[in-house]
């Protein structure tokens, strides 16, 4: 793996795409800085390696040619915040000022390039475009791992003009150590827990999981797809009609590989999508009509946090349950405990993906697993099996 190491940064610009796409309040403040402060390792790296940094990214979903309200000057303030020194904002990414600025760059210099997504030209990854991005720089460091799976100008294409002189930023390298290390050589036993809403969005992911778990815990909504699999009565609980014969499928696959599969024996019902509903704990089974699973029960608690507590390797995607109403995130929130203690035992835990993130930080359990990702459909295509292009054309 090509890393910031292997480079030596003395009186170079580091063209460095990041993933800045942060959230702005109405007065154009910046709610949650994770992302920027995610990108300060790499940027203080080669800052403190006597180079310069010329920062490019792309901010929200901006309809095409320049609009004010996605413009990255909104950020400048709070990155300058968080690295302690001036940033200079170079504004449109590929104009006149923008190139007068990062020509000649002192050594020690921030420089913030604006929205890539003002030119349609980014997404969809035309060479031209990114010939004059590359432009900016002399080594190209690509450290915006939630735009991995994206072939854009500023993530993949860029590649071809830096043969020799890219390298993936320190986030991307611990994302893909850590999902590398899950993927391709998990201590055992491997447990995988895959929760949340639909079994067709996670699919993919458990039939490539399949060849190398022990165990495979399924939870939240996607359970009761299983469970009615199984000829299970589910009452009014979200169910894939369509995903029963996939379902069916994995229950099969999971005997002929020996991979132990869990799936709820009992569940916390309610008889309103609510949090205030009526609610009791039946057989997952025995489901009746009004009712909904909205979280795992007390026997499929106990059960999962044996096999979780056993555990050398785990990966965690979806919650257990509706975790965001009180009522129902018991499953959600022991199931994260019991991570805690397996990783306290010693395994290795990567949780990622959206809203098992959330979960986690809920509980504010973050620092007690061993990563937790920041790359939501980056790390879920890289689960699945698939090259993401952004990696590829730096590893080519
Ligand atoms: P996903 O994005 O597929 O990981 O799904 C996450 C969402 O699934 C969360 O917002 C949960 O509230 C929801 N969820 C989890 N369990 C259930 C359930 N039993 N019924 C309905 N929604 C659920």
């Amino acid at each position: 793996m090509k890393t910031l190491h292997d480079f030596s940064f003395e009186n170079k610009r580091a063209l460095i795409r990041v993933d800045f796409n942060v959230p702005l309040d109405s007065n154009k403040k910046v709610t949650d800085a994770t992302r920027i402060e995610a990108a300060l390792p790499t940027i203080n790296y080669v800052l403190d390696n006597g180079g310069s940094v010329v920062l490019m990214s792309h901010l929200g979903r901006p309809k095409g040619g320049f609009d004010a309200s996605f413009s990255l000057e909104h950020i400048v303030y709070k990155l300058e915040e968080l690295i302690g020194k001036k940033v200079e904002f170079g504004g449109d990414c590929i104009g006149a000022n923008a190139i007068e600025i990062t020509k000649n760059l002192a050594a020690g210099s921030v420089v913030l390039l604006d929205n890539l997504r003002f030119y349609e030209e980014e997404k969809k990854g035309e060479i031209k475009f990114a010939d004059k991005l590359a432009g900016h720089g002399d080594i190209y460091v690509n450290d915006a791992f939630g735009t991995a799976h994206r072939a854009h100008a500023s993530t993949a294409v860029i590649a071809n003009n830096f043969i020799g002189s890219s390298c993936f930023g320190l986030l991307m390298q611990k994302e893909l150590e850590s999902v590398r290390k899950v993927m391709l050589s998990p201590s055992k036993p491997f447990t995988a827990i895959i929760g949340g809403a639909k079994v067709s969005s996670k699919i993919s992911i458990i039939q490539n999981l399949m060849e190398k778990l022990d165990n495979l815990i399924i939870g939240g909504g996607m359970s009761y797809t299983f469970v009615k699999a199984m000829g299970g009565e589910v009452g009014n609980s979200l169910i894939e009609e369509d995903y029963v014969k996939e379902a069916k499928a994995i229950l099969d696959s999971a005997e002929a590989k020996g991979v132990r599969i869990l799936i709820p024996e009992d569940s916390v019902i309610a008889d309103a999508f609510s949090n205030d509903a009526n609610k009791k704990t039946v057989p997952s089974s025995e489901i009746p009509t009004g009712w909904m699973g909205l979280d795992i029960g007390e026997t499929a608690i106990t059960h999962y946090a044996k096999c979780i507590e056993v555990s050398k390797t785990i990966l965690w995607n979806g919650p257990m349950g509706v975790f965001e109403m009180d009522n129902f995130q018991d499953g959600t929130k022991k199931i994260a405990y019991s991570v805690v203690a397996a990783t306290e035992r010693g395994a290795y835990s990567l949780v990622g993906g959206g809203d098992s993130v959330a979960a986690i930080n809920k509980y504010e359990l973050k620092e007690h697993v061993s990563y937790v990702s920041t790359g939501g459909g980056a790390l879920l295509e890289l689960i699945e099996g698939k090259e993401l292009p952004g990696v590829a054309a730096i590893e080519k």
